[in-house]
């Protein structure tokens, strides 16, 4: 057996801040966990990106500090992967530009890398989940919105300007619902989270009977979870509702599918909770409108990694740059 190194892996979000330590047979030694305290500015949250670093490192052993090969952290938004740049990420107010990869390999003088949060899901789950051992994969997160990542020919590919993946803004509609992004039609306006719920209060708007409001405890507190509990227990409305969202991302899968001819296909992020609910008819949709001979051999799975996906998948932006 080869012998255990170690990263460390850091989930940086707007409100929560995850540091672990991963070990290179992809586990989860141990992690902490701070407020990133974004809305006190730039310096505090940076700060405290070192303190929850710092407190993974007074965690180690002695045998997993020498073992350590660097730091991975998951960015939201614009992310330099080349020069470890982090540019203005939507919920890190006044953040502009940080260098931070520079800053935390000087700090703690191990190599660090950053990459786009929904980049790093996907390196993730390349590594060490159910996309292990595709050359090709592609990888969507449902969740506030659709995000993406794509590995090509065993790299992380991010495009000449470092912004590729975006697939959450495909145009499944070009005279469509009006998109965050100012574009029309874009994919993650049919299956992100409060779209999701915005389609099941028309539904119920139009009359229509169903238990998910019972579930959720209230026509405003209805959420993607109570949909799901809702569906399962046969709730007509709530399986319908579903069955849209996968036909949507289903819709859009198909255009990246004929594009890119991946092996295989993972969805992750909260709303894959939902599992064969959104799974099913996503598969179902991809079946009916991609090519034949691919639609037969192309994977469309659900992410392995779990809650552990996003500190995970940060960690192995240290390995995939030792290739
Ligand atoms: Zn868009």
């Amino acid at each position: 057996m080869s012998k255990l190194n170690y990263a460390i892996g850091v989930d940086l979000g707007g409100t929560n801040l995850v540091a672990g330590l991963v070990s290179s047979a992809g586990r989860v030694v141990f992690n902490r966990k701070l407020k990133t305290e974004a809305n006190k500015g730039r310096k505090v949250a940076v700060g405290n990106i070192e303190k929850a670093i710092q407190l993974v490192l007074d965690g180690c052993t002695p045998e997993q500090k020498k073992g350590l090969k660097g730091i991975g952290i998951g960015a939201p938004g614009l992310v330099d992967h080349r020069k470890g740049i982090v540019r203005n990420p939507p919920n890190l107010k006044g953040w502009n530009e940080v260098h931070l990869a520079k800053i935390m390999s000087g700090k703690f003088k191990l190599p660090a890398y950053v990459g786009n949060d929904a980049n790093v899901y996907a390196l993730g789950e390349h590594t060490f989940g159910a996309g292990k051992g595709a050359d090709c994969m592609v990888c969507i997160t449902l969740g506030t919105g659709m995000g993406g990542g794509l590995i090509l020919n065993n790299q992380l590919y991010v495009g000449s300007f470092q912004t590729a993946g975006e697939l959450g803004h495909v145009i499944i509609d070009s005279k469509g619902k009006r998109c965050n992004c100012g574009n029309f039609g874009c994919v993650e306006r049919y299956v992100g989270n409060s779209y999701i719920v915005e389609r099941a209060l028309e539904k119920i708007k139009q009359g229509r009977k169903t238990t998910v409001v019972k579930i959720a405890g209230g026509l405003d507190k209805i959420t993607p979870k109570a949909l799901s509990e809702a569906a399962n227990s046969g709730d007509k409305l709530a399986r319908e509702v579903w069955k849209e969202t996968g036909a949507y991302a289903g819709a859009a899968l198909s255009s990246i599918i004929n594009t890119l001819g991946p092996r295989v296909v993972v969805i992750g992020g909260g709303v894959s909770r939902a599992g064969r609910l959104i799974l099913d008819p996503i598969k179902a949709e991809v079946k009916k409108r991609v090519f034949k001979y691919l639609a037969q051999r192309v994977k469309i799975v659900l992410g392995t990694l779990g809650d552990d996906a996003a500190v995970l998948g940060s960690a192995s932006l240290v390995w995939h740059h030792l290739k």
